[in-house]
């Protein structure tokens, strides 16, 4: 099973979006770009709103049969681990082996000792082709990178032993995925990386590794624009040698977990990997969310009353709502409106806070990560919140598909 060269991971925390994502996707193909969907949800989000894997996999297939769709699609298993991985066995083709907190454990310094013989071609100025600038080399370098991350790694290989026997070889697409950490992965230590998992034989189709800068949920990207490009460019050259050198899938490409609306760097990935004409996957994720909520307060009436108590409940139980996502969002408290300030909201008021449409007088990116944590709040409304997505599926589904095509695909492809 192959993943294809370019596809986008597209979350859909209440499993009422999948027909109008797809469209988002067709309309993609339509305009001549091959992409395939990937339908990702992680153990976290079918906690909070109380969905199971086959749910999951019920969306997918019948959104591809509504609209009778016959390209490639996956559902992928969203940072499963060995504890977690066990309900996803069946319904998903696509495993994100999230290894993060495997990170820096110690190996057996055996290990340790052999991975580093293994390397000692490496040892001096690594020259990667078309990367301008030789790579400095040492064994000591090597040494420390083996102890960071051959636990993870180890970790890897054994989810995906544990999937080989369940599914069979080749039925399932793997992912490896270290970003849920504080400090990025250099681009030589994605080429260890990378000889590690070759050298435990996981059969990588996609990495995540953690890039500098933040990723916070929702919202632009912060951080060195020209340090990102810098080392988004050479992870994109360093995948393409480790193919050829470690013998590892050809069309091992880098997944992007962006926490979705990384438009400043758009551009410059979309530049990179037309330059070295290399696939990519990028994971939205849970943005879909907040276009059920922008499609309610367009809807307005009752809908629009919904889409302000979410607010509101979400503002008074902040923290409880944000610890989870500590790392991935920044929230200026002093930025957030007040329950009382919202209620007077009109709404396109509310709809235009919400979008994220850089540079919009009314857009607002505190407002926007706090709704977007605040999920859990739509999901305890049970059908309250299901039932106004389906009597609003129109204007909801609209919303769903321009975000898809509009904000990401064609910044993300140059459609
Ligand atoms: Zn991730």
């Amino acid at each position: 099973m192959k993943l294809g060269k370019y596809s986008l991971g597209i979350g859909d925390r209440f499993s009422h979006q999948g027909v109008a994502q797809l469209r988002g996707i067709v309309k993609a193909n339509q305009a001549g770009l091959d992409i395939s969907p990937v339908w990702n949800k992680s153990n976290r989000e079918h906690m909070y709103v109380h969905s199971h894997p086959a749910d999951v996999r019920k969306e997918a297939d019948a959104a591809v049969a509504a609209l009778g769709f016959s390209g490639k699609y996956f559902v992928d298993a969203d940072h499963i681990n060995m504890g977690t991985v066990a309900p996803f066995v069946e319904t998903a083709d696509f495993f994100t082996l999230d290894v993060a907190s495997f990170i820096g454990k110690e190996s057996p310094e055996a290990e340790v000792k052999s991975f580093v013989a293994s390397c000692t071609k490496y040892v001096g100025k690594l020259q990667i082709p078309r990367i301008s600038h030789p790579i400095e080399v040492s064994e000591e370098l090597i040494e420390q990178i083996a102890h960071k991350f051959l636990a993870a790694t180890q970790q890897a290989s054994e989810i995906y032993n544990f999937l080989k026997e369940k599914k069979g070889v080749g039925n399932f697409i793997t992912e490896v995925s270290m970003d849920e950490v504080e400090s990025p992965q250099t681009p030589v230590d994605l080429f260890f990386i990378l000889k590690m998992l070759a050298d435990k034989g996981v059969p990588a189709q996609t990495i995540a590794p953690k890039f500098t800068g933040r990723f916070n949920k929702g919202v632009d990207y912060t951080g060195n624009v020209e340090q990102f490009a810098k080392e988004f460019e050479e992870d994109v050259l360093v995948l393409d040698f480790a193919v050829k050198e470690f013998g590892l899938p050809e069309e091992l490409k880098l997944s992007v977990h962006s926490g979705s609306d990384k438009f400043t760097i758009y551009p410059i990935m979309a530049g990179v990997i037309k330059k070295y004409d290399k696939g990519i996957h990028v994971k939205t994720a849970g943005t879909t969310w907040l276009e059920e909520v922008i499609g309610l307060a367009v809807a307005g009436g009752e809908a629009l009353e919904a889409a302000k108590s979410i607010y509101t409940i979400a503002l008074g139980r902040k923290d409880e709502l944000c610890a989870p996502y500590a790392d991935v969002i920044d929230i200026d408290d002093s930025k957030l409106p007040t329950p009382a300030e919202v209620a007077g909201w009109s709404s396109e008021k509310y709809a235009n806070t919400l979008r994220h449409i850089p540079g919009h007088p009314d857009y607002n990116a505190n407002f926007r990560q706090l709704i977007h944590v605040g999920y859990k709040v739509a999901a305890e409304m049970g059908n309250t919140y299901t039932d106004l997505l389906k009597k609003h599926a129109e204007v909801v589904g609209q919303c769903v598909e321009e975000n898809i095509y509009d904000r990401h695909l064609k910044r993300l492809f140059n459609l």
